[in-house]
């Protein structure tokens, strides 16, 4: 089965094997391993030994993300949210269920922020300390850039905290180039193609030494995790860690870096998005995105109109072809996501284009064009 879905991805047997084993996660060989991802994931953020420090926390993106919201914004304190997204609104809601105050910057979801309406937000609340953005906008497949809004945030003197969820691997950032990067954030089980379990945020020390105390809650305190590193060594987790998936991920950092890092990655995702998008507009279908916002993680699909389409035959018949879609959506339009990402090469995608038109012509979908 060819899993095209934006996370968790396609990975490799080799991947997969490495959890094949029981581990004990304080034992001696697995600290080297665990050693190992720190340094790894620290180099691949940019970041600088004695600056940044990353922190692994267990669990899903959404539990990084509300660690990072409580850590670094006061409870109480003012964040803005560039609202163009479905992952945008995620952050929305944990950062209100934390009681921090939201205020919102929306857009379209079929375009990247601009900067300049960063700026203007910012510069109309001297009370917000942070932006907090997403960097992939997994919900349509636009992508906004860390570099340009966080040029704009760093000239207004306030933070930046990026959800990196579904690009970091992927896509280009350095944290040495973004001392307003308070932290970025990340899963093992996305664009660096190991299994889901674990993520990671890679963190400016002095912005988490500052953080100290205020997450209002001890699993999701940053500060609480650098903390416990300082007292009791960075081989050593607080609570259980799900050992498997890191040992894996272990891996799967090793395959990125043998593929030629991110640049190859983003290369291969790009070239496999290049061929998804020209291969559903051949068969007649209508991308949700224009070309020019077109990001390589994600193609969103209009639906068809013809009422013979229905998504979840679709996808099953998708499915008995051997290519697995999502069977739900995220935009206000009915549309379909198809991911890029994984272990899977533009070739591969040329097999999906070929299923997903002999997948319509079974359910008999003539009328291909936006419902
Ligand atoms: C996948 C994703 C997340 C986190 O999702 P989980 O299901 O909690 O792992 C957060 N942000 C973005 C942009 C994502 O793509």
């Amino acid at each position: 089965m060819l899993l095209l879905i934006p996370g968790p991805v396609q990975t490799r047997p080799e991947t997969r094997a490495a959890m094949a084993q029981d581990i004990a996660p304080w034992d001696n060989d697995f600290r080297a391993v665990y050693a190992e991802i720190r340094t790894q994931v620290l180099d691949l953020a940019g970041g600088r030994e004695g600056e940044h420090a990353t922190l692994p926390l267990q669990g899903c993106g959404h539990f990084l993300m509300e660690a990072a919201i409580r850590s670094f914004i006061p409870a109480g304190g003012k964040l803005l949210i560039p609202r163009n997204g479905a992952y945008a609104e995620r952050a929305v809601r944990l950062a209100t269920e934390a009681r921090r105050q939201v205020v919102s910057l929306h857009g379209p979801d079929t375009r990247a922020v601009a900067p300049e309406e960063v700026a203007a937000a910012l510069a109309a609340d001297p009370a917000i300390s942070h932006v907090v953005m997403v960097q992939n906008e997994t919900g349509s497949g636009i992508v906004n850039d860390p570099a340009a809004v966080g040029a704009a945030v760093r000239a207004a003197g306030r933070r930046l905290i990026l959800d990196s969820v579904s690009a970091f691997g992927a896509l280009p950032i350095s944290l040495a180039a973004q001392p307003e990067l308070d932290a970025l954030l990340f899963t093992s089980g996305k664009c660096l193609e190991g299994l889901p379990g674990i993520g990671f945020a890679v963190a400016r020390i002095d912005s988490l030494t500052a953080a100290a105390g205020q997450a209002g809650s001890w699993s999701f305190d940053l500060a609480d995790v650098y903390q416990h590193a300082l007292r009791a060594g960075w081989g050593s987790f607080r609570f259980t860690p799900p050992v498997q998936a890191l040992a894996a991920f272990r891996v799967a950092l090793d395959l990125h870096a043998a593929e030629g890092g991110q640049p190859a990655r983003l290369a291969r995702y790009a070239e496999n998005m290049r061929v998804l998008y020209q291969g559903v507009q051949a068969l007649g279908l209508t991308p949700y995105l224009e070309w020019r916002h077109q990001g390589p993680v994600i193609v969103t699909v209009h639906q068809p109109a013809d009422p013979n389409f229905e998504l979840q035959r679709f996808v099953d018949a998708l499915k008995a072809r051997g290519v697995l879609i999502s069977n739900f959506y995220n935009t206000k339009v009915p549309t379909m996501r198809i991911g890029c990402v994984g272990a899977i090469t533009p070739e591969d995608m040329r097999g999906a284009v070929a299923a997903i038109g002999k997948a319509l012509d079974a359910l008999g979908v003539r009328q291909r064009q936006a419902g």
